[in-house]
């Protein structure tokens, strides 16, 4: 195992010394080889380091890769993981950041290291640390590490004030990609139904369910694009979900009215984003489509899924999700019974979007029974849950 200096820095190198003697030295990055079949993901994951974009990207900056990411076996490879010369003093004025959760992020992170025999001696042995660049690229204030349940927590505003801080309760989903996309959204409500003499506007409440099933997903460590995003929407616990037009395509993008454009719009953001996933090779990515179905006030209808026609894995994922629901409303009410469907469906979304894709109707919007599934919160939460639990065992499959 040696590290590799970046030829580049020497002047930094010297400029750096004189400034900063007390701080331990940035000597450049960790370098490990690549073995028989090992991939970007292999090496990052056996490093503990997050298959994500970002650190992929880094690998190929650090590495000077272009095109393929495909690895050698018996070539070395920086990682990105920033090496420093430990002052013996304290991890936090070695990288010169004063961030005490952090610090013990990073002592854990190199113990475990040395545990894992990845490296040869303690860091306060050899007086050689490692910094995963992914540590440095957090905001200082923004990740935290629960002190009773010792899990990482990140901070995502887009769940809204109260549900913004997500804590990781495992990495059963790393590395897996899912593009959350709730219906209609910015000029186009969709579906309404009246309830109490408000409108209920299928985007605001295929929305909310979005953005729980998303927080339930990186809770398990997925990666979650939600290609349709209101910043000033987050999760909300209101009965009735204050219509408004401000959701954005990534956020920024704003939505047309015309419906083809719509269409294209967001299958083009998730296409986009799959063939860059699909470059860093990570290994599953599925598109979850929510929508709330419109039909006379008197039908009511269990929730239902789509696929694209002639997609097998598609057929299977949509039916290990219906058999899900069905599980579940067996469990918690027991007498009720399920009929929600598994179907083929030409629908533009589903024809055009690269990774898998399933779409859920997940009840008629304007009868008022099916309404007690979308207007109370905690049905709401259920839905997505039942969802999230679908998707982790499918992810096993
Ligand atoms: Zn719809």
């Amino acid at each position: 195992m040696n590290f590799s200096r970046n030829k580049g820095i020497p002047c930094i190198i010297i400029f750096l010394f004189i400034g900063f003697s007390l701080l331990g030295q940035n000597e450049g990055y960790v370098a490990t080889e690549a073995g028989a079949g090992d991939g970007v993901i292999h090496l990052l994951k056996r490093y503990g380091l997050n298959p994500g974009t970002s650190n992929l990207n880094h690998f190929r900056e650090i590495n000077q890769i272009k095109g393929e990411m495909v690895l050698r076996e018996g070539s070395r490879y920086r990682l990105p993981i920033q090496v420093y010369s430990y002052n013996e003093k304290s991890i936090r004025s070695t990288i010169g950041r004063n961030d005490w959760d952090l610090a013990v992020k990073i002592r854990d992170y190199n113990e475990l290291m040395h545990r894992k025999n990845l490296r040869k001696e303690d860091y306060r042995k050899d007086k050689i640390l490692w910094v995963p660049v992914e540590y440095l690229e957090e905001p200082v204030t923004e990740n935290k590490t629960n002190p009773s349940s010792g899990q990482t927590q990140i901070k995502y505003p887009v769940f809204g004030k109260d549900q913004e801080v997500v804590e990781i309760k495992s990495d059963r989903l790393s590395g897996h990609v899912y593009y959350i996309v709730s219906g209609h959204g910015g000029p186009d409500p969709g579906a309404i139904g009246k309830y109490n003499g408000h409108s209920l506007c299928e985007d605001e409440y295929a929305y909310d369910i979005a953005l729980r099933l998303a927080r339930c997903l990186i809770e398990q460590s997925a990666t979650v694009h939600l290609i349709i995003r209101d910043d000033d929407d987050g999760i909300r616990d209101e009965t009735i979900l204050k219509p408004d037009k401000d959701e954005k395509c990534m956020g920024k993008e704003k939505i047309p009215l015309n419906q083809m454009a719509r269409l294209k719009q967001r299958t083009g953001a998730i296409n986009e984003l799959y063939r860059n996933h699909k470059k860093n090779g990570n290994p599953v990515q599925r598109a979850i489509i929510l929508h709330l179905d419109s039909r006379s006030s008197r039908q009511r209808i269990d929730m239902f899924f789509y696929h694209s026609p002639n997609s097998s894995n598609g057929k299977k994922l949509a039916s290990s999700l219906r058999n899900k629901i069905e599980e579940k409303y067996n469990r918690h009410q027991k007498n009720r019974g399920y009929t929600g469907t598994v179907e083929e469906r030409n629908l533009y979304v589903l024809r055009n979007t690269l990774p898998v894709a399933v779409f859920i109707e997940m009840g008629n919007i304007k009868n008022s029974l099916d309404q007690k599934r979308f207007i109370l919160k905690d049905n709401r939460q259920a839905i997505a849950h039942w969802l999230c639990e679908g998707l982790l065992e499918a992810s096993d499959q």
